[in-house]
C-alpha cells in the first residue's frame, strides 16, 4: 500500500500515482507529503479496517453486488457499490474488538450488510453457534473459536442457560459448531 498527503491506497492506485507525477518531472523525496511512499500492508497494523482511498476509482476495486448487495438497494448516502481495495492490514487488539462491536451493531443498510460481509470474508472472522438444552441457538462472531466460545459463556450463564446439563467454559466449547454461511436474520452476539 501507498502513503500519500495523509491517505492510504492500494498498490496499483499508489503505482499510477508515481507513475503519474514521475510524468511532470517530479521526484521522490521520501516525503509522504509530496509522494507516494510504499509500506507492505503485512507489516502494518490497524485499529480499523482501511479501504483504499481512491474509493470508486480504485484500480482494483471491490463490487458490493457480489457481497449481497442488488441493484436496486438503496445506497443510503453510501456514493457507490463500488469501494476501494480492503488493504490487507493486520488488525491491532483493538481493531479486531472494533470489528467485532460492528458486526454486532444491527440493523443495518444493505451497504454495510455487504461491506461487512467483505470484511467477514478477508480477515478470518467466522461464526459458532451452540444449541442449549432449553433448544435456544445463540450464534457468536470470533476471530478464533475460543473467542466465540467466551461470549456464549457468558451470555448463556447470564440467561440461566445449560448445554448438556452443564453451563462451564468447557460444556460449551464442546458443543460449539463453527458455521460456514452467515445466518441471516439472526441475533449473532
Ligand atoms: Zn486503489
Amino acid at each position: 500500500m501507498y502513503v500519500y498527503q495523509a491517505d492510504l491506497f492500494c498498490d496499483y492506485c499508489g503505482e499510477d500515482m508515481c507513475d503519474s507525477l514521475k510524468d511532470n518531472g517530479i521526484e521522490d523525496d521520501g516525503d509522504s507529503g509530496t509522494y507516494p511512499q510504499y509500506h507492505n500492508e503485512e507489516d502494518s497494523l490497524t485499529d480499523s479496517p482501511n479501504h483504499c482511498a481512491s474509493e470508486s476509482d480504485c484500480k482494483a476495486w471491490e463490487d458490493l453486488r457480489f457481497y449481497g448487495m442488488s441493484d436496486t438497494d438503496p445506497l443510503r448516502g453510501a456514493e457507490d457499490f463500488i469501494v476501494g481495495e480492503l488493504l490487507a492490514e493486520g488488525l491491532t487488539e483493538q481493531g479486531e474488538q472494533y470489528v467485532l462491536d460492528i458486526l454486532r451493531a444491527c440493523p443495518k443498510t444493505p451497504y454495510q450488510a455487504a461491506l461487512h460481509v467483505l470484511w467477514v470474508r478477508t480477515y478470518s472472522v467466522g461464526v459458532w453457534c451452540v444449541e442449549a438444552d432449553s433448544g435456544n441457538i445463540y450464534y457468536a462472531w470470533g476471530f478464533s473459536a475460543e473467542q466465540a466460545v467466551k461470549t456464549l459463556v457468558s451470555v448463556m450463564q447470564e440467561k440461566n442457560e445449560t448445554c448438556d446439563g452443564g453451563n462451564s467454559e468447557y460444556d460449551i466449547e464442546n458443543a460449539v459448531d463453527e458455521i460456514y454461511d452467515i445466518p441471516k436474520d439472526v441475533e449473532i452476539l
